[in-house]
């Protein structure tokens, strides 16, 4: 699978829709921007609401193209699972979050976003491992971020991947929860160790209370389930109180702060002064 990014790798043929040629143009941008070194990971805070310290880390993937800019990651991440360069892709990003553990302004924990492609790729487990055994850091130090897709079409193998993670000590977390096909079902039966609640249930809780009702639901069924959760896009102080209210462990959001490169993150940071 190591070079599943050139294999797949199509060139540019006449005739092409523009938009199709557009797709070939960034996946062949692409290709280069591992070896070219213009991938960096971003690091955005999760507030611990009941200690008041930052918990955890989410990496963020960002591309500087020398000539596109920045990319974000929803243009490129498409294209890139579409061509399988997700894999290389995906495995970079887990090398960079390694290494940035071990790095000692973190000694909170970091969680990586892991792709259906990477994650049912044949080689996944077995590269996470050897990533491990490099970088010589506490597998708990790591959090997988999954999303619910990726459990609909193979139930069985996609619980024995997770089964695998949580061997050797990983933790792992249901991201976006809410949208999608969620099916209660899912929480009981795969090993979770943290429920996201997408973005769109918080940014709704302020004007709406069948949004406060989910989440206030969603809090309750973890803490059954011996879950954390953590609400997501918490933009406002409002938003804060409300979390807070309802027993949520966790928040993530621009409010806390935006996903910065490691070099520009301070330790001990003081709760929501973090510019
Ligand atoms: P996600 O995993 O749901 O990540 C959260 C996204 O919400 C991030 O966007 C983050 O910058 C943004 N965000 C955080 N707080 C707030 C807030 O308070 N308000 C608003 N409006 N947005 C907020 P970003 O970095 O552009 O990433 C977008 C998506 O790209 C991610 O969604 C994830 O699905 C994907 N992605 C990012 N990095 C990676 C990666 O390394 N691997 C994979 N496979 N996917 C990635
Ligand atoms: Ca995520
Ligand atoms: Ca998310
Ligand atoms: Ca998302």
């Amino acid at each position: 699978a190591k070079d599943l990014g050139r294999r797949t790798y199509k060139v540019y043929q006449p005739g092409m829709g523009d938009e199709m040629r557009a797709r070939r143009l960034l996946e062949e941008d692409l290709h280069d921007a591992i070896q070219a070194g213009q991938f960096e990971l971003h690091f955005q805070p999760r507030l611990d609401l009941k200690t008041l310290r930052i918990a955890s880390y989410e990496a963020l993937i960002r591309w500087n193209h020398p000539v596109r800019g920045q990319v974000s990651p929803v243009d490129f991440i498409p294209a890139a699972e579409n061509s399988g360069q997700i894999i290389p892709i995906g495995q970079w990003v887990i090398d960079a979050a390694l290494s940035a553990a071990k790095a000692s302004i973190l000694d909170a924990r970091i969680s990586v976003n892991v792709s259906p492609v990477q994650f049912r790729d044949a080689d996944f487990i077995d590269n996470v491992r050897k990533a491990l055994e490099r970088h010589q850091v506490e597998a708990s130090r790591l959090e997988f971020e999954i999303t619910e897709n990726l459990l609909i079409e193979d139930d069985e193998r996609a619980l024995s991947i997770l089964m695998s993670l949580k061997d050797l000590g990983f933790k792992i977390a249901l991201d976006d929860f809410g949208v999608g096909y969620s099916s209660l079902g899912y929480l009981s039966r795969f090993p979770f160790d943290t429920i996201k609640i997408d973005r769109s249930f918080v940014q709704e809780a302020g004007q709406n209370s069948s949004s406060q009702a989910i989440i206030e639901t969603v809090v309750r069924l973890g803490k059954a389930l011996n879950m954390s959760i953590v609400a997501e896009g918490v933009e406002e102080m409002d938003k804060l109180l409300f979390l807070a209210s309802s027993g949520c462990d966790e928040i993530q959001g621009f409010l806390i702060g935006r996903p910065k490169p490691l070099a520009n993150l301070q330790r001990n940071l003081p709760p929501l002064v973090t510019e």
